[in-house]
């Protein structure tokens, strides 16, 4: 049975000696010393140690039942999810008008690595209605914010959104569910969704779905789409609830992974819907739960990738197999722990150099959210949505290449179901694949983020890297091992860029053929950048004389393998952008 120790340690060095929360000017991260960011920390360990990760097992092995319209969850989900209420965790970074604690996102970023790498499948019923609850915060009405917020934030109700139908997942403007207006106000909501996560379960009174459907007169496409608030209870005007809304579980998904999670298909029968933001103005709606969810799953992948990375590390200290090369490591013992073969050490450490550069990219992005939000940081926003299908793609397909790696290090115990690693790549691998693809991920980057206010927030990415790199050569450790690397990589980067400029408006083939392999290049850079950053905070704290030399040694040792071994990569994504179109386009289709 595999286990889970929360890295609280390794996120406390991100908070504060990478990113220095507490002398941060976002309001609201003065109060994040590092006391109060350790005791948070250490409550939500114990929680997905102790109650989350056991359930782990349980939930893949039982999943979600469906008699009679009503969806079961696994054994001991419902007393789990009654926990996390009782925490506050659900509404750790919602509006304290509506009952949230107002913390920082990026204490809810730390937060939920935790309870995703603990239970993935579990977390994720929450991680739904955290969407849910954006998504009315910023567009409902003050009605609307009254009504649903209290309830969803403390846990008691939970969120939904309703996207895809069977005929159309990347293709939204293929909507068919329609929305017809009532006199009253309201709508009638009638169509068919499918996969739709925490759609219908037991762990909550209520639900409260957002979809998104077409209303009269808003035209073909996306452009018509709207979205509407359809409670699975009607609710009273004194908040009780009221009837059955005409909103049903049609059925469960049997699927590789995430098996505690119940993906339904939801059917809507003229079910009483409320708009919620603009008419014909949904998808500005949506993308305000989709941007949020698209950091979401980037972290749930590398956080799979962080639990499989644990329990690989555990099994190489652990098995005895071979002898090093080079001299007995374990001479009372029958052969030496495979740790000290240089393949499972390469091994491992591209576990371990990737999961510690993600968590980092991982919070970086989530402080310039808070600094977007809290501190109207233009800027930060901007450079968020450039990052955030890098977030998405890069995180979710290295996290999945991490599981299997870390599946590889049991050797054939990592394809047995007692050791447990075959579920986290399961379980990761559907991170790929929702929240759009990461193909789709790598179109939105280069085809709309490049050129977001007029290719300025790219160029203030390079010229951010620049400066860095310039500001820091005169530390020659640092220079060597991280800044000439990081620079090789940005100049990849920014000559990728240069190519989709010159042949892309000719022909938009060359951009899309090689706008994977940019995602994956600037995956790269960012977190050759923060191995730059932990590995300067690590140098720094040794200078300073810290008490705990190992620690920081190691980040530096770490990060060096990342530069060496990992960054180089971006040679060969640039090589392959540069060939163009040509290879990819002239194969006719009937001849694949
Ligand atoms: C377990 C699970 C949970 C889910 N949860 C939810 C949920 O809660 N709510 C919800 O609304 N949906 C949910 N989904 C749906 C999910 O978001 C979609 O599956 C996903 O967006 C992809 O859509 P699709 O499956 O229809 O693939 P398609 O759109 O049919 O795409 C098929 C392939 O073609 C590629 N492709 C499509 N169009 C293009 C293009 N223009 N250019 C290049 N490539 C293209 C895609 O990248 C993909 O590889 C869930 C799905 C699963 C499996």
């Amino acid at each position: 049975m595999p286990t889970y120790t929360a890295p609280v340690k390794d996120m406390q060095f991100i908070l504060h000696d990478v990113l220095n929360v507490a002398s941060s000017d976002i309001p609201g991260y003065d109060e994040l010393d590092r006391d109060t960011t350790q005791a948070i920390l250490d409550e939500a360990a114990k929680l997905s140690e102790n109650v989350l990760a056991p359930l782990n097992k349980v939930g893949d092995e039982q999943g979600c039942k469906l008699e009679n319209g009503v969806v079961t969850t696994p054994d001991g989900f419902k007393d789990a999810y009654d926990q996390m209420c009782a925490g506050g965790w659900i509404g750790l970074d919602c509006d304290p008008e509506y009952g949230g604690q107002g913390m920082p996102y990026l204490v809810q970023s730390a937060v939920g690595e935790m309870f995703v790498s603990a239970n993935m499948a579990f977390n994720m019923y929450q991680g739904l209605s955290h969407g849910a609850i954006s998504a009315i915060q910023t567009h409902g009405s003050p009605d609307q914010k009254a009504k649903y917020l209290p309830n969803m934030i403390e846990g008691k109700w939970s969120g939904t959104m309703n996207l895809t139908e069977p005929h159309c997942g990347t293709d939204l403007g293929l909507i068919r569910t329609k929305a017809e207006p009532q006199d009253d106000g309201s709508y009638k909501i009638t169509g068919s969704k499918i996969w739709i996560s925490a759609g219908e379960h037991d762990l909550t009174d209520n639900i409260i779905h957002l979809v998104l459907a077409k209303a009269p007169g808003g035209g073909e496409g996306t452009k018509g789409i709207s979205l509407f608030i359809v409670p699975k209870f009607m609710v009273n005007e004194d908040g009780s609830l009221g009837n059955r809304n005409a909103v049903s579980c049609g059925g469960l998904e049997h699927k590789m992974g995430i098996h505690g999670n119940a993906t339904c298909v939801m059917n809507y029968d003229s079910a009483t819907g409320y708009l919620i933001g603009e008419l014909h103005k949904g998808m500005r709606a949506m993308f305000t739960m989709m941007n949020e969810a698209r950091l979401g799953v980037g972290l749930q992948g590398y956080a799979q990738g962080a639990v499989a990375y644990q329990n690989a590390l555990g099994f190489a200290r652990e098995r005895l197999q071979g002898r090093e090369v080079k001299g007995v490591q374990n001479p009372d013992g029958p052969a030496d722990p495979i740790i000290v073969h240089p393949d499972v050490r390469r091994n491992l450490l591209m576990q371990k150099s990737f999961v510690e550069g993600a968590r980092a990219f991982t919070f970086w992005g989530a402080n310039m959210i808070d600094a977007g939000h809290r501190k109207n940081d233009a800027d930060a926003e901007a450079m968020v949505s450039l990052l955030t299908p890098v977030i998405k793609g890069f995180l979710t397909d290295k996290g999945f290449d991490t599981t299997v790696l870390a599946q590889q290090t049991l050797g054939g115990s990592g394809f047995t179901k007692e050791w447990g690693l075959e579920q986290f790549v399961r379980d990761a691998r559907i991170t790929m694949i929702y929240e759009g693809t990461n193909g789709i991920q790598s179109l939105d980057l280069v085809g709309r983020k490049l050129a977001m206010n007029g290719g300025k927030t790219i160029m203030a990415f390079f010229e951010m890297v620049k400066t860095y790199i310039k500001e820091n050569e005169g530390n020659e450790a640092l220079k060597a091992n991280f800044l000439d690397p990081l620079k090789k990589a940005s100049k990849d980067l920014q000559a990728a860029g240069m190519y989709f400029m010159q042949n892309g408006m000719k022909n938009p083939h060359n951009a899309l053929s090689g706008s994977y392999d940019f995602m994956h290049l600037f995956g790269h850079v960012c977190l050759g950048l923060m191995w730059a950053k932990m590995a300067q905070a690590s140098y720094s704290a040794l200078e300073n004389g810290t008490s705990d030399p190992e620690f920081y040694q190691t980040k530096i040792e770490t990060g060096r393998f990342y530069m060496a071994r990992q960054l180089p990569a971006t040679a060969l994504h640039l090589s392959r952008i540069e060939t163009g179109a040509d290879t990819v386009m002239t194969l006719d289709a009937a001849n694949f």
